[in-house]
């Protein structure tokens, strides 16, 4: 029996592996639960469309090759792309399901092996504009700076645009003592949980928030002392707030003048109250902005940084928040450094042994756009994602692609993605190999080989190795071993703000529970003392609602806006090989009131396009008596015809570069 983690979700639940099955295991944030996806993972192990071969394309085929046909092909095409174009020829794209490793070691490959500044990661989809905000707010961004088990004790809990109930249900045991409010325009089943569901237009979540800081300071819950003592900027902020009285809010958001007050109301009373943040409200062009009003409401409140109340950002990818910290991020370096600092610059150019750094790239969507174009990489080698259905507009995304020189894709399954490239590397996943892992409260967790991966297939470590030595690189610079991989990452990140210095693999496997900053102990709880800007004090920070970058109109008169379902996780590549998960959620769906369904000629169970600017789905109906007559909902876990992100918005948010997954103008159609 080997003791382990899930391999999908942030909670990161804890599970063992005893010949082959999987088994829940006490651990403080899941509590022996797992959900469906966790129950029947070890069936990837063995699935049969595991790929155990390299390919490589030849006559427009792709046909299998031996590892050393692959990488020597890789890098060829790399020394004759960077020859003839210079080092930017290449871009890389990560993951924000690889290992704190893995996601240290590619953005070295990318920065030293290729000394390319073009590197981002499918992270920047997920939860780059809580990030951005925390670090606005806070001086430091942790998505949940306490423990998960804090929430036990609340008295009251603001989830905003998230559904843990389908996409993390052991999280919800933690929700249970609290009088939950949820904000979500659908009825989701965490929304149903709920004493009280505020359902506003997609998009409008920032005039919402504006409202409930308007209701919280003219309702006198303002907390003074802690405005005085511990923030800066309220009277910004306020004078954007101070506008927004209940009526408007109403009138923009939908959202009852009732419901408003009765949410802060919940608030301001509880014993012990939190903001939690999800991609609901962080998907937009605005979501940086968006994502500050909520926290300028919990400032408001009182609740960051005190035991006992705070706010917190759900983080949705297994590693989403350690895959963030370790240098795959266009502009960061190891130890969640800013890549434009001369001192973290100096700092990791130690580390690294080399003279120069690359300076800051294009962000995910703005390197996918600049594929094979003028100024664009030429190459682009793809780790741990699959952005021919998570990214947004996905055809556009397919045809930039194509226009490359040279797609080379690490993965474990012949993923849409990789179908398209032109070297296909079989890599090794979760139970296979050892790794850290970084929850979603900060907490670094050794995530242990269970099982012999199967024959021909190779760790990512191994694939980064094998390139950098081809490409001249000293073989001790790309170590395989994760073990030693990690020891190197803890020297990167030490002084940083996630700081892993005092962290190894044997404090790990012994169990202890260590969130970081760790140079010696543990941090469970950040910003008890003082926040991390320079005068110690959190900000507000001035914001105001512009509404998405889309509106509906005659052509487009509803909004469709994309989320996960239980079954599935994030493209879907993953779970719908698993034969449980794919029968109970087999296709893709648009949810839709009645009522819309049959102004649009369309019924329970019959195929539906919906078509945006961008592009048509074909989706079958599904009649939800609670939707909003002018919302759709589409998952986002299918491939080909049945892609949501056929239809989404690139618009980016001007400071996350958060794309607008989460509202999009759409029409529905019979097939
Ligand atoms: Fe836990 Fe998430 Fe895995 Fe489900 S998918 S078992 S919630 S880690």
């Amino acid at each position: 029996m080997t003791d382990t983690h899930c391999p999908y979700c942030a909670l990161q639940c804890a599970m063992s592996i005893t010949g082959g099955k999987v088994s829940p295991r006490e651990f403080p944030t899941n509590r022996g639960g797992l959900c469906q996806k966790g129950w029947t993972a070890a069936e990837l192990l063995t699935s049969p469309a595991r790929l155990t071969t390299p390919l490589v394309r030849r006559d427009g085929e792709l046909r299998p090759a031996t590892w050393d046909e692959a990488l020597d092909v890789v890098a060829d095409g790399l020394r004759r792309l960077r020859a003839e174009h210079g080092p930017d020829a290449v871009g890389v794209f990560g993951g924000g399901g690889l290992t704190n490793e893995k996601s240290y070691l590619l953005g070295k490959f990318a920065r030293v092996a290729l000394g390319t500044s073009q590197i981002d990661y499918n992270g920047r989809f997920c939860m780059s504009s809580a990030a951005a905000a925390g670090n606005r707010a806070f001086g430091l961004d942790r998505g949940m700076p306490f423990p998960v088990t804090d929430l036990d004790g609340a008295g009251a809990v603001l989830l905003v645009g998230g559904n843990p109930a389908e996409t993390m249900p052991p999280f919800v045991q933690h929700l249970r003592g609290a009088e939950l409010i949820v904000v979500d325009p659908r009825r989701t089943a965490t929304a149903e949980l709920a004493t009280l569901h505020l359902q506003p237009a997609p998009g409008t979540d920032l005039a919402l928030a504006l409202g409930l800081l308007h209701v919280a300071v003219a309702d006198g819950h303002l907390d003074e002392d802690y405005r005085r003592e511990r923030t800066t900027g309220f009277d910004a902020a306020w004078r954007i707030a101070a506008s927004w009285w209940p009526e408007r809010v109403e009138r923009v958001t939908g959202v009852p003048v009732a419901d408003q007050r009765a949410a802060v109301r919940v608030l301001a009373e509880a014993r012990g109250a939190y903001v939690l943040t999800g991609r609901g409200t962080e998907q937009h062009a605005s979501g940086s902005d968006t994502v500050s009003a909520w926290i300028n409401l919990a400032l408001a409140l009182g609740l960051p940084g005190r035991e006992g109340s705070g706010y917190g950002c759900l983080t949705g990818q297994g590693n989403g928040q350690g895959g963030r910290e370790h240098g795959q991020k266009a502009d960061q370096l190891p130890g969640y450094r800013k890549i434009d600092d001369p001192l973290a610059r100096e700092h990791v150019r130690k580390v690294w042994g080399v003279d120069e750094l690359p300076g800051p790239g294009r962000s995910a969507y703005e390197l996918l756009d600049a594929l094979g174009q003028p100024g664009g990489p030429k190459a682009l080698l793809v780790f741990g994602s699959n952005v021919v259905v998570s990214a947004p507009r996905a055809a556009h995304v397919a045809d930039r692609l194509a226009a490359l020189d040279l797609l080379v894709v690490a993965d474990l399954v012949l993923s849409e993605t990789a179908a398209l490239a032109d070297v296909v590397l079989p890599v090794t996943q979760w139970a296979e190999e050892s790794g850290t892992m970084t929850n979603l409260e900060g907490r670094v967790l050794l995530r242990q080989r269970a099982v012999a991966p199967p024959e021909g297939v190779r760790s990512d470590l191994d694939v980064l190795h094998g390139l950098a030595v081809r490409l001249g690189q000293p073989a001790e610079r790309f170590p395989t071993e994760p073990e030693v991989v990690f020891e190197e990452l803890r020297e990167a990140s030490r002084g940083g703000p996630a700081d892993y210095s005092g962290v190894s693999y044997e404090r790990l496997r012994r169990g202890e529970a260590l969130h970081w900053p760790v140079v010696v102990d543990s941090t469970p709880r950040l910003f008890l003392d003082r926040f991390a800007h320079p005068d110690g004090r959190a900000r507000f920070v001035p914001v105001d609602h512009r509404g998405p970058a889309e509106l509906p109109d005659a052509e487009y008169p509803l909004q469709a806006t994309t989320g996960r379902v239980l079954r599935h996780y994030q493209s879907g590549a993953q779970t719908r090989l698993v034969r449980e998960l794919a029968e109970a959620e087999p296709e893709t769906y648009v949810e839709v009131h009645p009522d819309t369904a049959t102004r649009a000629g369309l019924a329970e169970g019959q195929l539906s396009a919906v078509v945006s600017r961008r592009g048509r789905t074909v989706a079958r109906v599904r009649c939800v008596p609670s939707m909003r007559l002018d919302v759709v909902f589409l998952p986002f876990h299918f491939p080909g015809e049945g892609r949501a992100n056929l239809l989404t918005n690139p618009v980016l948010d001007p400071t996350s570069r958060m794309p607008e997954f989460k509202v999009c103008a759409v029409r529905l159609e019979p097939v």
